[in-house]
Formats: structure tokens, sequence, C-alpha cells
């Protein structure tokens, strides 16, 4: 049967409508309809071959949600119906020690993505959440427990989600810590709302002035426009740690100043190009740590997922038809997304 999608054949292609044939169900796989997929910008670097490792034909899309269509006969979590959701990756190696710990992003062998493989056992393609079904092992579906009509504000935590949970976890953010969230776009906004969900005080940063008001509406206690001189010299030597989603190479030292001593900046942004330099001088001054994130493993998926359905969280979403989509990458562009761009597969 063929599953209709979307898909870019080169680099500089819009995405257009594209046809592939999802593998057959094996016995630990779950075959899922996919309602919702969410715009990370990590699709669009992906698409246009920023970080020069695209298989085309490229369909994006990593923060799926769904229905169960069908499970193959080992699998026992899943039933038909359930709504489940999919992340960045479908498979990975299973027995490095990254694997044995759950972190499975860190698999020594690669993970599999949801797009852009490598599939296993093939190394081939994987084509992604911009189509109607897939067909993923049960191992790597995650359950969906927020009421059914939230669905769509569901998806983009699928990696926006985990992709801040996981670091904001990893450093123990909690009730006492001072947090900066750099950057309102996808990630930014999830940031900030599951900061503020765990306990800390949490300032925004930000480079455009028409977000001040949502950063505050949507947790953050202070907003700092990042381009003020006077504004960010206010905040020097007063945060625990600094979470940094921006897309784009920027100087990093005028947020790595910001950090207390002992405090630690994680980058989780990754911009085609690099950023310019630090200097090494103001990490050593302060025992300053400048650190990587990459999204979450899966049992931590679920983790989060539970975690924002018991606080309420969801993103907060501009749902798009999926021949919308060129122009919400061109939008994303321009940081003028409020603040995750869904698809609506109906619409496909
Ligand atoms: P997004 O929605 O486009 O948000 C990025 C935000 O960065 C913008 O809204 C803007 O916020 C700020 N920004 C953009 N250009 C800037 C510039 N030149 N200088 C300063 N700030 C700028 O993107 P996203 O989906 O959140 O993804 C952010 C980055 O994380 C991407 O590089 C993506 O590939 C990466 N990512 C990484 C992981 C991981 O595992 N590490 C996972 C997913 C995504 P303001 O308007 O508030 O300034
Ligand atoms: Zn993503």
């Amino acid at each position: 049967m063929t599953t209709k999608a979307y898909a870019a054949i080169a680099a500089d292609s819009p995405l257009a409508p594209f046809s592939l044939t999802r593998r057959s169900l094996a016995a630990d796989d779950v075959h899922i309809d996919i309602l919702y997929c969410g715009v990370c910008h990590s699709d669009l670097h992906t698409a246009r071959n920023e970080w020069r490792n695209t298989l085309y034909p490229c369909v994006p899309g990593h923060e799926i949600v769904g229905r169960v269509r069908a499970v193959g006969a080992a699998v026992q979590d899943f039933k038909v119906g359930d709504l489940v959701g999919v992340g960045c990756m479908v498979d990975s190696c299973g027995h490095c020690p990254a694997c044995a710990e759950g972190e499975e992003q860190y698999c020594a062998e690669t993970f599999t993505g949801t797009y852009n493989g490598p599939s296993r056992p093939d190394g081939g393609n994987t084509f992604g959440g911009y189509s109607q079904d897939i067909v993923v092992k049960a191992g790597f579906v995650l359950h969906v427990r927020h009421p059914e009509a939230q669905l769509a504000a569901v998806a983009p935590l699928l990696c926006a989600g985990i992709t801040t949970y996981s670091p904001l976890r990893h450093w123990q953010v909690g009730p006492g810590s001072k947090v900066g969230i750099v950057g309102l776009g996808g990630l930014g906004h999830m940031g900030v709302k599951i900061a503020r969900a765990m306990g800390a005080t949490v300032t925004l940063f930000t480079t455009s002035p028409g977000k001040a008001a949502d950063g505050l509406r949507l947790g953050a206690h202070a907003v700092c426009l990042s381009t003020d001189r006077e504004q960010m010299k206010a905040h020097v030597g007063s945060l625990d740690f600094i979470l940094n989603t921006v897309a784009a190479p920027h100087k990093l030292d005028a947020y790595l100043r910001l950090l207390k001593r002992d405090g630690t900046m994680t980058l989780v942004g990754l911009p085609a190009e690099p950023h310019p330099t630090w200097s090494i001088g103001t990490l050593i001054t302060g025992r300053r740590q400048l650190a990587g994130s990459l999204i979450g493993g899966i049992r931590e998926t679920q983790e989060m997922l539970d975690f924002c359905a018991q606080h309420g969280i969801v993103s907060d979403i501009e749902t798009i038809r999926m021949d919308e989509i060129n122009t919400a990458y061109e939008r994303m562009l321009k940081s003028d997304v409020k603040y995750r761009f869904v698809i609506d597969m109906a619409t496909l």
C-alpha cells in the first residue's frame, strides 16, 4: 500500500507531494496512522542539506502523534486505537553502553533517525512524519496520556519537549535554580514552560522585542532583550544554568558571562555554521562550563510526556495544512513562529 507524503528531492527544491511504501509489520512493530506532525527547525536544516548529510528524497518530521492501526504479534505494550507518539529515533543498536542505559540518542553505532536514516540493517534512508502513516518498533513508540483534544499541541513535545527537558533534568534544575532560556522558538518556549514547572526561576533571553509579553505569559519570571547591552549587564553572574536554543551562529560570550561561578550553559541549537569562538577567559575566571545535549532517551521521553500531562503542559501551536509547509519554513527562518507549526495530516 502506498503512503502519501511530502518530500524534498534536493537541497534547493521546495517540499512537494511524494509517495512511499512502509515496511510490512514485523512481530515487534506498531503501525501508526499519523494525525499531527510538528515542524522542527531540524526538518528545515535537513531538507536543505545544511548539515551536509541529507539523503534524498527527504521526508522530514519527527514530532509525530497518531493512533495505532495495527500491532505485530509480539507487541504487548500497545493496542489498536491507542494514542501514541514517535520522536526523533526509531531504532538503535540496543547493546552499546548508551543503549543499555536508556540513552539511545548517544548509541555508539548511531541511532536510526525517524528520517534521514541510517535504517537497520541496510543503512539506507528512513522517511519521517510528513506522511500518512509509519511503522515503528514498539520500543521506540511512546504512550500519549494527555486528553485527546490536546493531541496536536502534544506533537512538539516529541522533539522540542524532550530536547529541553533532558538537559534541564541532567543539570538538576529545580526549586531555587536560576535558569536562562535563550531564544523563544519551538525549543525555547518548551524550555520556559518546563523549567518553570520544575520550580526554577526563569529568565528568557530573546532578540525579538515583540515576544516579551509572550515570554511572561508562557512562564518566564523576567524577559531580557539580548540585543540591549544595558539589559544584559543586569544579569551578569546571576544564573546557575542556561539552555541556549538559538538556531544561528552568535556570540556565546555574552551569555557565558551571565553564569555564576560553576554555572553551565548547554547548547541545543545546532546552526549550519560554527559559532564565533568564545573567550576561554570567561570560562576560566568563573570555572564555568559550556556543554551540549542531544534530544533524550526513550525512557526519559516517556517521563517527559507524563510530566507534561501531569502539569498540563503542551506546546503553543499554529496548525497548518501540509501544502503550507514551504511558507512555514520561510516564517521559521524569520523567527516568526508562535511557537511551533504543527501539520494537520488530514490535509495531506
Ligand atoms: P526555531 O523555532 O526556529 O527557534 C530558534 C530561535 O532562535 C528563534 O525563535 C529566535 O528566538 C532565535 N534566533 C534565531 N536566529 C537567531 C539569531 N541570528 N540570533 C539570535 N537568536 C536567534 O528553532 P527550533 O525548532 O526551536 O530549533 C532550534 C535549534 O535547535 C535548531 O538549530 C535545531 O536544529 C536544533 N535542535 C537541536 C536538537 C538537539 O537534540 N540538540 C533537537 C531539536 C532541534 P528569538 O526570536 O526569541 O530571539
Ligand atoms: Zn527536532
